[in-house]
C-alpha cells in the first residue's frame, strides 16, 4: 500500500504540468491503495472530494514540494475522518461506571441464521438473506474486556468483570481464567441462561462492593442474528451502561461499516476498540467503524497478552494506514523543529535505545518548556497520547511535575541505571518519603518509565535519515 501511494506521489512530483488530470490520476492511485487497506468505498470517495476541495491546483503547480503538499492533505483528511468530533465517556475513579462490550463472534457457517444481517436499509430487525456480516474470527471481545479492566486497574481503578455471554459454552470459564490471572473480581454462572439476569446481578453486586468500573462482556453470536441484537438491547436497557464499546477485529475488512452500524442501531455505541492490530491488517476498517458509530476509537489491541493494549493515537495509526511507518512523522519533525546543532546529540541518544530515568527527566523538562525538543517528544508514538492526552494539558503538566519531584529524590545511580530490578521496595519507600508523595505515586512513575522505555527501545538501531532523505510516503 505504502508503495503505491509513494509511486503515485512521485509521479505527481515529476510531472512538469500539474493539471486536473494529473491530480485525478494521483488521487485514483491513492484511493486504490486505501481500498486495498479496507477503507470503505464511500469514504474513499469522500476523501477524494475533500482533497480536491482543499488542494488548490495552482498552488500545487507552483509549489516546490508537490509530494509533500499532497501527502499532508491526505494525511490530514484521514485524521479528520477518524475524529468524530466528540470525546468518548471516560470512567472516573471512585464513581461507579458500567461499561458494556459488544462485538460479533464469527463462525464460518454462513448457512445458519448468522448468515443474515441487519443493514441500514433493513433497520426493523427483520431478517433478510444477504451477504453475511461475519467474515473472519472472533472480534476479541472477552480478551479486550480483561485488557481494559487491567489497564484501569493499573491506573488505580477497582474494576470488575461480568460474563453475560450465556450462549457460548465455555464463555464463563474463559472470562474467569482471564480475570483470575489479572486478579480482577468476576461474576457469571454456569447454570443461568438469561444474560440480562446475570448482567443485572453482576452489576448490582459490584456496585455494592464499591467497584468503580464494572465491565459487562456479552455474547457475540446467537442462533439468529436479530436475536443477538435484541439481546444487546435488553442487556443495555437493564444495566444502563455509561459507555458501550464496540470491539472490532482489524481484519474484517469491508464488513466493518455494516457490523458497526448494526450494533449502533440496537445499542448506543460510544467508543470503538480495534483488535489484532499486530497482524497484517492495516486497519482501514477503523474509519468505517468511526463513521458508522460516530464514536472515537479509544484503544487498539496489539497481541494476545493482557498488556498488549494501547491508547489509540490517530497520527501513528494514519501513518501506518498510509504505509508511512510509525516513525517517519517523528523523524520529519526532528529535522523540522530541532535546532541543527542539537540534532546529533538527540539522534545519538535515540539510536542507542537505552532510556534511563535521567533521560526521562530531561525529556520531561523539554516537554514542559514546550521547546522544539519537547514538541518532538510529544510526537513520538505512544508518548503523547497517554502522557499528555488532548484537552488535559494542565493535569498532564501537573503529573509530569509530580514525577519530576519524585525523581529529585533519587540517587545518581538510580537515575542512570537501566536495570529495573534496582528499584527495590526500600528504595521506593525512601523516594516516597523524600518527596513527600505516597508510595503508589512512585510506583506509577516507575510504570510510566517502563512504558516509555519500551517505546524508546524501539528506536534502537533505527537508521535515521539525514535531512532531505525523508520520503515519508
Ligand atoms: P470473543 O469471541 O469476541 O470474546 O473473542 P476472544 O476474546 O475470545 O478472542 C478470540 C481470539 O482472539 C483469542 O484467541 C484471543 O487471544 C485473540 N485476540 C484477541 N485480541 C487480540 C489481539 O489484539 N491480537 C491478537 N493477536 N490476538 C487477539
Ligand atoms: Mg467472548
Amino acid at each position: 500500500l505504502g508503495g503505491s501511494i509513494s509511486r503515485a506521489l512521485a509521479q505527481m512530483s515529476n510531472a512538469t504540468v500539474i493539471d486536473e488530470k494529473v491530480l485525478n490520476d494521483c488521487l485514483n492511485e491513492i484511493s486504490r491503495a486505501l481500498l486495498q487497506s479496507d477503507v470503505q468505498f464511500k469514504m474513499v470517495r469522500d476523501m477524494q472530494t475533500n482533497i480536491k476541495r482543499i488542494v488548490n491546483l495552482e498552488a500545487l503547480a507552483a509549489g516546490t514540494n508537490k509530494r509533500r503538499i499532497m501527502q499532508q492533505a491526505v494525511f490530514t483528511e484521514l485524521c479528520n475522518m477518524l475524529d468524530p468530533g466528540k470525546p468518548s465517556f471516560t470512567p472516573k475513579k471512585g464513581k461507579p461506571s458500567v461499561v458494556m462490550f459488544v462485538g460479533l463472534q464469527a463462525h464460518n457457517d454462513v448457512h445458519s441464521g448468522l448468515g443474515h444481517r441487519l443493514t441500514a436499509s433493513n433497520p426493523t430487525h427483520k431478517l433478510k438473506a444477504v451477504k453475511p456480516l461475519l467474515v473472519s474470527g472472533s472480534s476479541g471481545k472477552t480478551t479486550t474486556c480483561t485488557k481494559y479492566a487491567y489497564y484501569h486497574q493499573r491506573k488505580g481503578f477497582k474494576p470488575a468483570l461480568v460474563c453475560a455471554d450465556t450462549f457460548r459454552a465455555g464463555a464463563f470459564d474463559q472470562l474467569k481464567q482471564n480475570a483470575t490471572k489479572a486478579k480482577i473480581p468476576f461474576y457469571g454462572s454456569y447454570m443461568e441462561s438469561d444474560p440480562v439476569k446475570i448482567a443485572v446481578e453482576g452489576v448490582e453486586r459490584f456496585k455494592k462492593e464499591n467497584c468503580d468500573l464494572i465491565i459487562v462482556d456479552t455474547s457475540g453470536r446467537h442462533k439468529q442474528e436479530a436475536a443477538l441484537f435484541e439481546e444487546m438491547r435488553q442487556v443495555s436497557e437493564a444495566t444502563k451502561p455509561d459507555l458501550v464499546i464496540f470491539v472490532m477485529d482489524s481484519s474484517i475488512g469491508q464488513a466493518a461499516f455494516d457490523q458497526a452500524q448494526a450494533f449502533k442501531q440496537s445499542v448506543s455505541v460510544g467508543a470503538v476498540i480495534i483488535t489484532k492490530m499486530d497482524g497484517h491488517a492495516k486497519g482501514g476498517g477503523a474509519l468505517s467503524a468511526v463513521a458508522a458509530t460516530k464514536s472515537p476509537v479509544i484503544f487498539i489491541g496489539t497481541g494476545e497478552h493482557i498488556d498488549e493494549f494501547e491508547v489509540f493515537d490517530v497520527k501513528p495509526f494514519v501513518s501506518r494506514l498510509l504505509g508511512m511507518g510509525d516513525w517517519s512523522g517523528f523523524m520529519d519533525k526532528i529535522h523540522e523543529v530541532v535546532p541543527t546543532d542539537q540534532q546529533p546529540e538527540l539522534l545519538q541518544k535515540l539510536s542507542e535505545g537505552s532510556f534511563t530515568l535521567r533521560l526521562m527527566y530531561e525529556q520531561f523538562q523539554n516537554i514542559l518548556k514546550m521547546g522544539p525538543i519537547g514538541q518532538v517528544f510529544s510526537m513520538l508514538p505512544g508518548f503523547s497520547a497517554e502522557l499528555m492526552p488532548k484537552g488535559h494539558e494542565k493535569e498532564s503538566q501537573a503529573k509530569i511535575k509530580r514525577y519530576m519531584t519524585m525523581m529529585d529524590s533519587m540517587t545518581d545511580a538510580e537515575l542512570d541505571s537501566t536495570n529495573p530490578k534496582l528499584m527495590t521496595e526500600s528504595r521506593i519507600i525512601r523516594i516516597a518519603r523524600g518527596s513527600g508523595r505516597p508510595v503508589r505515586d512512585v510506583m506509577d512513575m516507575l510504570e510510566e518509565y517502563k512504558r516509555l522505555a519500551k517505546i524508546w527501545g524501539k528506536m534502537k538501531g533505527l537508521k535515521i535519515p539525514k535531512k532531505g532523505e525523508m520520503s515519508a510516503l
